[in-house]
């Protein structure tokens, strides 16, 4: 108890993580109590403290996400720049997402997961219908913003949050006290984060030993060759492509940044979900890595919800493995395809855990892969999510200093103070 107080915050968390992930191997592997240990712990304490946990975090994310994006456009003051950084960040999300995905089927290619799997005991997955692309666009504007809020529904929520920053900007003093109403709002809601954030190592303790007494790490093993390549891929891209970004492009320290960015990546990959991570990436980007209020209120919640690097990764692998294990040859027209629509796909993407699967079957569909394929790796996909989950929020994190570093809005003495933030 009186080393575990002088520990700091991130290795608390880590080590509730390591804690719980053995925890749940053990509950796994015990076999003789399996019913027991089900019912009582599993979807016992584990689940009712992990999802209350997770709850806690969901229920900061919309209030966060609509007074941040109102603050951050009124603090630009300024709708054309408001304008230049929605469009820088945006084309940095569409660039990496489709490096990601390039990446991703080369890897694959290469390393050919897949291989000797046979399909005689694959079972039925009956796809939920991925949205069409049309359908996506129309939903970006709400036609009623309450039902909006009230449904969580991202994208329209930062419509219109954006709409409303640039009318309070417009009409300029008569808006002042809502102005500064909302700004309180937002310090409310950061403080609101602080507290949830005290109980993050019990939370992330329960979510993991859930997660790993449920699924185990056996399932992996036949699958193997496709976790592999998933997991090298996802460390491939964090470490050449954001690592390039930063240092090419931000001129800031890969090692700091990722060190800095510890403990929400432990969150996505407890909470498998970018949305839930929001209210923890977004005051890890502003108070921990120097990225002005101004750009990160607008590209954290716009990345947690288009930016997907680590869900276009899977898509790519899976889409190969797939295509292997039923001995379909793709042609290059077919890989062109693939980068494309799972760049879109990925945009499509909510934030949520398992939502990537169901936006693979768009991408199969295209290139004329069966959609049952999913079946073969949805029993390891919980894994891989938490995964991939952790490499969309670094994604969204990179490109917020990038971005504010040609804003030259960025702080390089908060990013480079170890203790800032903390
Ligand atoms: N769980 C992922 C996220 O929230 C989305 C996915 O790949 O399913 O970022």
């Amino acid at each position: 108890m009186f080393y575990y107080k002088k520990l700091t915050f991130t290795q608390k968390i880590l080590l509730s993580m390591l804690l719980g992930a053995l925890l749940g191997i053990i509950l796994n592997n015990i076999d003789i109590y399996h019913s027991l240990i089900n019912q009582y712990l599993s979807n016992g304490i584990f689940e009712v403290v992990g999802k209350l946990f997770v709850n806690s975090l969901k229920m900061l994310v919309v209030p966060l996400v609509f007074c941040s994006i109102t603050v951050g456009i009124t603090s630009l003051g300024n709708i054309a720049l408001m304008g230049r950084i929605g469009f820088k960040a945006i084309l940095i999300y569409l660039l990496t997402t489709a490096v990601a995905i390039s990446l991703a089927l080369l890897c694959a290619i290469i390393i050919s997961p897949g291989q000797g799997i046979e399909i005689n005991n694959i079972t039925q997955f009956s796809a939920k219908e991925a949205p069409s692309l049309a359908s996506v666009l129309i939903s970006i504007v709400p036609s009623n913003p309450i039902l909006a809020m009230a449904e969580g529904e991202m994208l329209q929520i930062i419509l219109f949050a954006i709409i409303l920053g640039i009318a309070i900007t417009i009409t300029g003093t008569k808006a002042e006290a809502f102005r500064k109403g909302i700004c309180s709002l937002n310090d409310i809601m950061m403080s609101m984060v602080s507290i949830i954030m005290k109980f993050a190592p019990i939370g992330v303790f329960f979510l993991i030993a859930k997660t790993f007494a449920t699924q185990g790490i056996d399932m992996i093993i036949p699958l193997l060759s496709y976790f592999l390549t998933v997991a090298l891929v996802l460390l491939l891209h964090v470490f050449i492509t954001y690592t390039a970004f930063l240092k090419f492009v931000g001129n800031v320290s890969p090692i700091t940044f990722l060190k800095k960015m510890r403990t929400a990546i432990v969150f996505a990959f407890s909470t498998a979900s970018s949305n839930a991570t929001i209210p923890v990436t977004l005051s890890t980007v502003e108070k921990r890595l120097g990225v002005d209020k101004s750009v990160a209120s607008f590209t954290v919640p716009l990345g947690a919800t288009i930016n997907m690097d680590g869900t276009a990764i899977m898509q790519g692998v899976a889409t190969v493995f797939i295509a292997t294990v039923y001995m379909i040859d793709l042609t290059v027209v077919d890989y062109l395809t693939v980068i494309l629509t799972a760049t879109l796909a990925s945009i499509g993407t909510a934030g949520v855990p398992g939502v990537g699967l169901i936006m693979l079957t768009m991408v199969l569909t295209q290139v004329g892969l069966p959609v049952e394929g999913v079946a073969l790796i949805i029993g390891i996909d919980r894994l891989l999510d938490m995964m991939r989950t952790a490499v969309n929020i670094i994604g969204d994190s990179m490109v917020s200093i990038v971005t504010s570093k040609s804003e030259n809005s960025f702080n390089l003495s908060v990013f480079n103070d170890t203790k800032a933030g903390l």
